[in-house]
């Protein structure tokens, strides 16, 4: 069986989805009764792969929001992801994905060394942060969609906003690899590991925000943001894709302006209706069959039997296992998501 554990986007999306799904007792309650909302298991899921093969799922709502890190609530935004995790070992699960900000925290706030919660010692195999079959969907997503709107990689500038993250570092490493893109401009707060993935990729322009913007023909949005930001449009060349895969969303506004592009990043569409709810509340455009590519990371591992933690850490995704789980992704009916 596999796991998915997912979070809302902000306290009001969480009032209205409890309403939704039947928690009225959830739905009137503020950020404090939030943070002391156990774990749940919300979702039954059953996915068919085209090979034919049948495999189940639970998704566990961690109960955890962005507005716990933005109000300095982080022991509870801890306990939240440490506890969904110890809920979903009690119930069996065997590869569970850390969806949207569960990875991030247990990485940022270095949850390794809390394995033991009650009587439950976390066994973090049990556990994958999917992020390198998110990682591979945006660099699909970044190599078809630009060919759809006729922007040639190997004159194409591509700005990576999060460049030194996990899901970043990965982009970087594929595109460089992988393709003939003319120029990578890397973006992110920290000028040390910007400097060290300059060193590794051995190219890349270190940018600011603004200045890269209007340089970049494509953009992509993986910075771990609570909430999204605006951005000036009519600063944008034309045309210019912009691939947002951050959950919440990087962009703050669903954007329409000539020649811009905005693509929903690192969501993958399945080839057969999937058999649950929970993608409805996320509000996915065909929630039968689109859904996050962390969460189709452990669908993957459960067809595949690969019962591992096989994206783990931070900053250690290489081209080829992103290869890997792409084929799985192929194999089992997925595709990225495009324009
Ligand atoms: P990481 O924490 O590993 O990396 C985040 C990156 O963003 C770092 O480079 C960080 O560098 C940068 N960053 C953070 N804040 C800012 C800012 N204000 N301005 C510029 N750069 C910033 O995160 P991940 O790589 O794990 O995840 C990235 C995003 O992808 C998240 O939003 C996450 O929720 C989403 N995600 C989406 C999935 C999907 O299936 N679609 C799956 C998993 C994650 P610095 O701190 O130096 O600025």
């Amino acid at each position: 069986m596999f796991g998915l554990i997912g979070h809302l986007t902000s306290l009001e999306h969480a009032q209205s989805v409890a309403r939704e799904l039947g928690y009225p007792e959830y739905a009137d309650q503020g950020i404090d009764f939030w943070c002391s909302a156990p774990p749940q298991i919300v979702d039954n899921i059953t996915v068919t792969s085209i090979t034919g093969q049948k495999i189940e799922g639970r998704y566990v709502e961690s109960c955890f929001l962005p507005e716990m890190l933005a109000t300095r609530r982080i022991k509870a935004a801890t306990r939240k992801i440490l506890n969904a995790m110890a809920h979903a070992q009690k119930n069996g699960i065997n590869i569970t994905a850390l969806g949207g900000f569960s990875s991030i925290i247990f990485e940022n706030f270095n949850l390794e060394q809390f394995r033991e919660i009650r009587n439950i010692k976390l066994e973090f195999e049990r556990f994958t942060t999917g992020n390198t079959h998110t990682a591979y969907v945006i660099c699909r997503q970044v190599e078809q969609a630009s060919q759809q709107l006729g922007i040639e990689l190997s004159k194409a500038t591509v700005a990576i906003c999060g460049a030194t993250g996990d899901i970043g570092s990965a982009v970087c490493r594929w595109l460089d690899a992988k393709t003939d893109v003319k120029e990578l401009l890397l973006i992110a707060r920290n000028h040390e590991r910007l400097i060290n993935l300059q060193a590794e990729l051995g190219r890349g322009k270190i940018m600011n925000l603004a200045d890269a913007l209007p340089e970049a023909d494509i953009i992509v949005w993986v910075a771990s943001m609570p909430k999204g930001m605006e951005i000036d449009l009519s600063t944008l060349r034309q045309p210019c894709l912009l691939i947002d895969g951050g959950y919440p969303k990087n962009l703050a506004t669903r954007m329409q302006y000539p020649g811009i592009n905005v693509l929903n990043g690192g969501i993958v569409e399945h080839s057969l209706d999937i058999d649950w709810r929970i993608m409805n509340i996320v509000n996915m455009d065909v929630p039968a069959r689109q859904l996050f590519a962390c969460f189709a990371e452990s669908m993957l591992l459960e067809f595949e039997k690969l019962y591992t933690n096989f994206s783990w850490g931070r900053n250690q995704i290489t081209v080829e296992k992103m290869e890997q789980i792409g084929q799985a992704s192929v194999k089992h009916g997925f595709r990225p998501l495009l324009v």
